[in-house]
């Protein structure tokens, strides 16, 4: 496990580029409201936002641009499509970012609750994922680990 590799506050700078944006629905979803740094409202990563109310954003017409420009990774096709997989249900979102200075997409799982990340469905696609590329693993307790071909067992959160 390794320490956080990013500021608390992490702003939405790039988007994954790759995959298509899907009509699949977000429903009654919200994860991304509570995991996302959203910087024009000063809300940090994993602090849900006071906008968010049941039935969703009480500010959705006029929400700064990093919600509006957001897709997780379950919309955009980077993980199984299937309905088990909506962020909400599975319990880790995905995100793809490029990575500064770099400049290369990496990946990223953020776990909504302890022990999502070690359902064995998901561990299972993180070791798929893993043997061709990178990915770090965002844990509900605050933890980070990357994993690589190189480093391809993900561990309990
Ligand atoms: S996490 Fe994904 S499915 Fe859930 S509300 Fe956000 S964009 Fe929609
Ligand atoms: S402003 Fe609305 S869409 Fe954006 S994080 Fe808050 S509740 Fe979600």
């Amino acid at each position: 496990m390794t320490a956080a590799p990013l500021p608390a506050l992490l702003p939405l700078l790039s988007p994954d580029p790759v995959g298509e944006i899907s009509s699949r629905p977000c429903g009654d979803c919200t994860a991304c409201c509570q995991l996302l740094a959203v910087v024009e409202l000063r809300k940090p990563m994993r602090f849900a936002c006071d906008h968010q109310r049941i039935g969703g954003c009480q500010i959705y017409p006029d929400r700064p641009p990093t919600c509006r420009e957001f897709d997780c990774g379950w919309r955009r096709g980077a993980v199984p499509t299937a309905d088990d997989w909506r962020p909400d249900r599975r319990g880790v979102m995905h995100v793809g970012w490029i990575d500064h200075p770099t400049g290369r997409p990496h990946d990223y799982l953020f776990e909504l609750w302890q022990g999502a990340l070690a359902d064995p469905v998901v561990v299972a696609w993180v070791r798929t994922h893993t043997e061709t590329g990178e990915i770090t693993l965002s844990y509900r307790d605050g933890t980070w680990q990357t994993l690589s071909p190189e480093v391809p067992t993900p561990s309990a959160g």
